[in-house]
């Protein structure tokens, strides 16, 4: 026969300011954080932050050192990178010949970098940082001509770079990304 399950009950709360005094406990770590100078909120969009090389940001198209393979379309398990048609003119004939372009949807990309890892040119490349805002779900799905450009990053341009370290008094630290990096 099968074990009856033990179920645990929580102890009922006594008192009529029981409760209340739980929500003002709350209230006294929030204002003891809020005043303190080492608090490690990060004040986005004044400071972003810095990211390592190699992070699997946003993907860009190198067109030079693309070969037209579509071994990224096939390859993406998302279906966010996609082949397109282009005719363009032969360097060799100077007449129009069809070629295929990828192209990248970020409505559906899920950031895996096989695209990336696959291509046999590096043509496809990572850019550190993905917190680039849409206005709408139609721009997120790239033409080749915004594929080929590096995406704008407006937080680089005036904000702050930091970065989190781990400080062994003091725990999860924020610190400007030029301080960890001229060690
Ligand atoms: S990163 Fe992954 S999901 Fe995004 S386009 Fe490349 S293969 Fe597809
Ligand atoms: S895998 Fe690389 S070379 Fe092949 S189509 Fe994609 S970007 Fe171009």
């Amino acid at each position: 026969m099968p074990a009856k399950p033990v179920v645990k009950r929580l102890p009922a709360r006594k008192g009529l300011f029981a409760g209340f005094k739980g929500n003002v406990d709350a209230i006294t770590i929030g204002l003891k954080y809020l005043v303190d100078p080492k608090r490690f909120t990060l004040i986005y969009p004044n400071e972003y932050i810095k990211l390592d090389p190699g992070y699997r940001g946003f993907i860009v198209l190198d067109p030079k050192k693309c070969i037209h393979c579509s071994s990224c379309a096939r390859i993406c398990p998302a279906a966010a990178m996609r082949m397109i048609k282009r005719m363009e003119e032969d360097p060799k004939t100077g007449k129009p010949k069809m070629k295929l372009w990828p192209v990248i949807n970020y409505q559906r990309c899920i950031f895996c970098g096989y695209c990336v890892d696959v291509c046999p040119t590096e043509a496809l490349y990572t850019v550190p940082y993905h917190d680039i805002v849409y206005e709408n779900m139609a721009e997120m799905d790239w033409s080749l001509e915004t594929f080929v450009k590096p995406p704008e990053h407006p937080t680089a341009k005036e904000g702050i770079p930091v970065k989190y370290i781990v400080d062994e008094e003091k725990g999860l630290v924020k610190v400007r990304a030029e301080e960890v990096e001229e060690k």
